[in-house]
């Protein structure tokens, strides 16, 4: 069975590997000059940054079985540290190596800048999410959700609005509290060993996953084209599809969900509703003298315009600026000055060292209330969708590109017996 995926960011990279695994002969088809989407590399004279600061958590169950299927110990790429979400405030939250729910008790009752009772509606409320399942009665705001589990206090403005703001990239007034719920789950809520642990990548993106996977999937016979967009995709006469000029039995879109109409025309319309509204994300990283660091490699920015200041090591240290805000407004060199004079409020007096703005105009589908989210299966034959859009459990992450990636291949190929 030929089966091509088109894109290859980390949900076409999981479709192309399970589709290898599973026998069938693969083509993967990016357009970027190498693998990986919106979480590869970026292309700059180093080679050690990233195209945007991003984390991973040790709930990312399937991003992490799927780097141990292509790289011999992926465990060594990444740092993996107990939750600690700290902030410029003096607000702390740490949780011990203990059993959940053990650890967020304590972590709670341990918690700095939040009150006893506070802590314990806090406690509480999370108690009786459990018991729910993590199920809401009706889909609503964040805010709005926050507002009716009387979260007013300190532990929202510390902990809840940042972290919906940091998973979601959509602010509490617009986000899904639906969706945040099946985050604090699979995190908080989970009683899976290490599920909320912080994994912060020790070098860039792409040697996680993209560049170890490109060897994998060349040394076993699927054939990558990489600075190559897809521009025409029709049915074939008897059946699969016409990918450009080339046939296929079965293709598997991987494309980011602004890209579906261009590449399906009215196609388009059977996979039905499709997100329209995104937000932006900004990383502004510094190159401060090596020495230069941070205690814990994640520290939360309020009162300025950063959001969260991550250290990426040898003094390469990264500010995230998620979703629509004034920083949009702002031209490179302003956002770089103003976010440094934020961070040598911590780290004391410096020279301005050398910066980069990167900014992703469509970072993520904006993640709302009742947003429609299509499935892997499509009302078009021999085709299948993977992408963060398409796993409706989660808002735009790594683990819901990886999750969707392996639905789809699951799917294309069933029924058919895998080559021997
Ligand atoms: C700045 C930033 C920070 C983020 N931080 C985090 C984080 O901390 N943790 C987390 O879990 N997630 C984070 N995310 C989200 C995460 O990066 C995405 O959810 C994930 O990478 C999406 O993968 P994907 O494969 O679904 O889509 P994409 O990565 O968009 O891949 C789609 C691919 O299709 C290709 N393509 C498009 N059209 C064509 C065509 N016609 N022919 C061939 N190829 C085509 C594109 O070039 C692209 O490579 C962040 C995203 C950004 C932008």
């Amino acid at each position: 069975m030929r089966v091509a995926v088109i894109g290859g960011g980390w949900a076409g990279i999981a479709a192309a590997v399970e589709l290898v695994d599973r026998g069938a002969a693969v083509t993967l088809i990016e357009a970027g000059r190498r693998l990986g989407g919106r979480a590869r590399q970026a292309d700059t004279p180093e080679g050690d940054l990233d195209n945007g600061q991003h984390l991973l958590l040790g709930a990312y169950t399937d991003c992490l079985a799927l780097m141990r299927r292509v790289v011999a110990r992926p465990e060594e790429k990444l740092q993996r540290l107990p939750l600690r979400l700290q902030d410029n405030r003096g607000f702390c939250l740490a949780l011990p190596r203990l059993p959940a729910p053990l650890n967020l008790a304590w972590g709670l009752l341990a918690a700095r800048g939040a009150g006893a009772g506070e802590k314990l509606r806090t406690a509480l409320w999370m108690q009786g999410l459990k018991q729910r399942r993590f199920r809401l009665d009706h889909e609503t705001s964040v805010s709005a959700w926050l507002d009716a589990a009387g979260q007013t206090g300190a532990l929202r403005r510390h902990l809840w609005e940042p972290l919906c703001l940091a998973a979601l990239n959509t602010p509490p007034q617009r986000a899904s509290a639906q969706v945040f719920a099946h985050v604090l789950r699979d995190s908080l809520g989970s009683a899976a060993p290490g599920a909320t642990d912080l994994l912060f990548p020790r070098g860039t993106l792409s040697d996680l996953l993209p560049d170890p996977a490109t060897t994998w999937l060349a040394s076993r016979g699927a054939t990558l084209h990489t600075s190559r967009r897809v521009r025409h995709l029709e049915p074939g006469p008897t059946g699969g599809w016409r990918v450009d000029t080339e046939h296929f039995d079965r293709v598997i879109v991987a494309v980011a969900p602004q890209h579906l109409p261009g590449l399906l025309g009215e196609r388009a319309q059977a996979l039905g509703p499709l997100p329209e509204q995104f937000e932006p994300i900004g990383t502004v990283y510094f190159r401060y003298p090596p020495q230069v660091g941070l205690p814990f490699p994640l520290l939360g920015l309020q009162g300025g315009l950063g959001q969260w200041l991550v250290d990426r090591g040898r003094g390469v240290l990264a500010v995230s600026l998620s979703a629509h805000g004034d920083w949009e407004a702002l031209p490179d060199p302003e956002l770089a000055r103003a976010l440094h004079a934020e961070i040598v409020a911590l780290i004391g007096p410096r020279p301005l060292p050398p910066w980069q703005v990167i900014r992703e105009k469509r970072a993520t589908f904006a993640c709302t209330p009742g947003l429609p989210r299509c499935p892997q299966a499509t009302a078009l034959p021999d085709l299948w969708l993977a992408g963060d859009h398409c796993w409706a459990d989660y808002p735009a992450t790594l683990e819901g590109a990886v999750r969707s990636g392996l639905a789809a291949a699951r799917l294309c190929c069933a029924g058919t017996p895998a080559a021997s």
